[in-house]
């Protein structure tokens, strides 16, 4: 089951994660767009932080709310507003819950979050996106598990992918053999997923 706490505590984790990684995800930004999706993702989580903090939101669906504001105003580049769609169609997903009791609603409210993702951004399974780690993590939850070794296995599948969205597109063949940036910020948001569910 998963409270309001527990969202909080995800999206703290999530946070403190893209802070330690913020090079990492820059450099693999580096190869194949513009370098900067490690400060494009800090300035957003840092801004939710701050927003947190003034507004205290004490609902689930408020506490996601704050977060894809956040995103959507502050981080600039495309995944911004990529995330916020993400977030804000789960927002909307959890106006009439208190907790998450099971895998499956995890799951649901994960595949709705993806749907906002591909809606916004005209994007389908294997583009090389974010989406490859959003849709099998939805489908690993729906099923009933979720492990740091499946959302790794997402990650790496896009290595190999040719981009056909995003600044990684312009490349064309040449954006294979690099892990798309989005792919590993979206990983690491799993991953902070995998640590408070146990
Ligand atoms: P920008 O490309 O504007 O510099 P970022 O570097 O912050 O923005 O984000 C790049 C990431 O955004 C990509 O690695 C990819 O995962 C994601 N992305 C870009 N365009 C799309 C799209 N149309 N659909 C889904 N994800 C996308
Ligand atoms: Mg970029
Ligand atoms: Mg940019």
């Amino acid at each position: 089951q998963l409270t309001t706490q527990d969202v909080q505590s995800w999206f703290e984790k999530f946070s403190d994660k893209i802070k330690e990684n913020k090079g990492y995800l820059s450099d693999l930004d580096t190869p194949i767009g513009d370098g900067d999706h490690g400060n494009n993702m800090a300035r957003g989580v840092n801004a939710y932080e701050e927003s947190f903090e003034q507004k205290q939101p004490a609902t689930m669906s408020d506490t996601i709310q704050v977060f894809s504001m956040a995103m959507i105003s502050k981080v600039g580049g495309a995944s911004g507003p990529l995330y916020g769609s993400a977030l804000m169609n789960m927002v909307k997903e959890t106006k009439q819950i208190e907790t998450i009791d099971s895998y499956e609603q995890l799951g649901n409210l994960v595949e709705q979050g993806l749907a906002g993702i591909k809606k916004r951004g005209k994007t389908e399974f294997e583009d090389k996106t974010m989406v490859d780690v959003w849709e099998p993590v939805a489908q690993d939850l729906k099923a009933g598990s979720l492990d740091k070794d499946q959302i790794e296995k997402a990650k790496e599948h896009t290595k190999d992918l040719i981009a056909k969205k995003g600044r990684a597109s312009y490349l064309g063949e040449r954006s294979k053999g690099h892990i798309d940036p989005g792919a590993a910020s979206s990983a690491l948001f799993f991953d902070a997923l995998v640590e408070i569910v146990k």
